[in-house]
């Protein structure tokens, strides 16, 4: 395991939609470690390809590692299947935008499908903070980071703002 330098945006690895994985394989699990130790290294609670600059439909999370064991969960081909019609809203920071944290509105569960390292399918349902690191982790495999979920003007302030913490 190879902890990666994470792209930080706005590098435009990061506003790429990523491509499926055809087949998993040992590269893909080549890849899948890189990022767990990268995770974990940051440190951090999820990351998805593209911040390693692997532009491949694969993230991992592990929500409650820093409180406990871990528990790494690897998802590849990711889909969301449902999600609720209550929103939660909840402050977001990004391996990729240090510095900056967002309260962005999302669905406050979501049903996830994934494919597993062993090639099988799953699904889950999430909640609480795991819901918003999968709608956000799925976000990065289409290109969208937190700053696009604000309102034009929002984006112009927290853009300035970035600018000024990365100086
Ligand atoms: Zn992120």
């Amino acid at each position: 395991m190879t902890a990666r330098d994470i792209v930080l945006w706005p590098d435009p690895r990061l506003k790429t939609v990523c491509n499926p994985v055809v087949q998993v394989d040992a590269a893909t699990r080549v890849l899948v470690s890189d990022m767990l130790e990268t995770m974990y290294a940051a440190p951090g609670r999820g990351l998805a390809a593209p911040q390693v600059g692997a532009l491949v439909r694969i993230f991992v999370m592990d929500v409650d590692w820093k409180e406990g064991a871990r528990a790494p969960v690897v998802c590849i081909n990711p889909e969301i299947e449902s999600e609720s019609d209550d929103v939660a809203t909840r402050g977001e920071g990004c391996l990729s935008i240090p510095g900056i944290t967002l309260e962005i509105s999302r669905p406050a569960a979501v049903t996830l499908s994934w494919t597993d390292l062993d090639g099988a399918r799953r699904s889950d349902v999430f909640t609480g903070f795991a819901a918003a690191c999968v709608q956000h982790e799925l976000d990065h495999l289409n290109g969208i980071v937190t700053f696009d979920h604000l309102s034009p003007q929002g984006r112009a302030d927290m853009e300035a703002e970035y600018a000024e913490v990365t100086q």
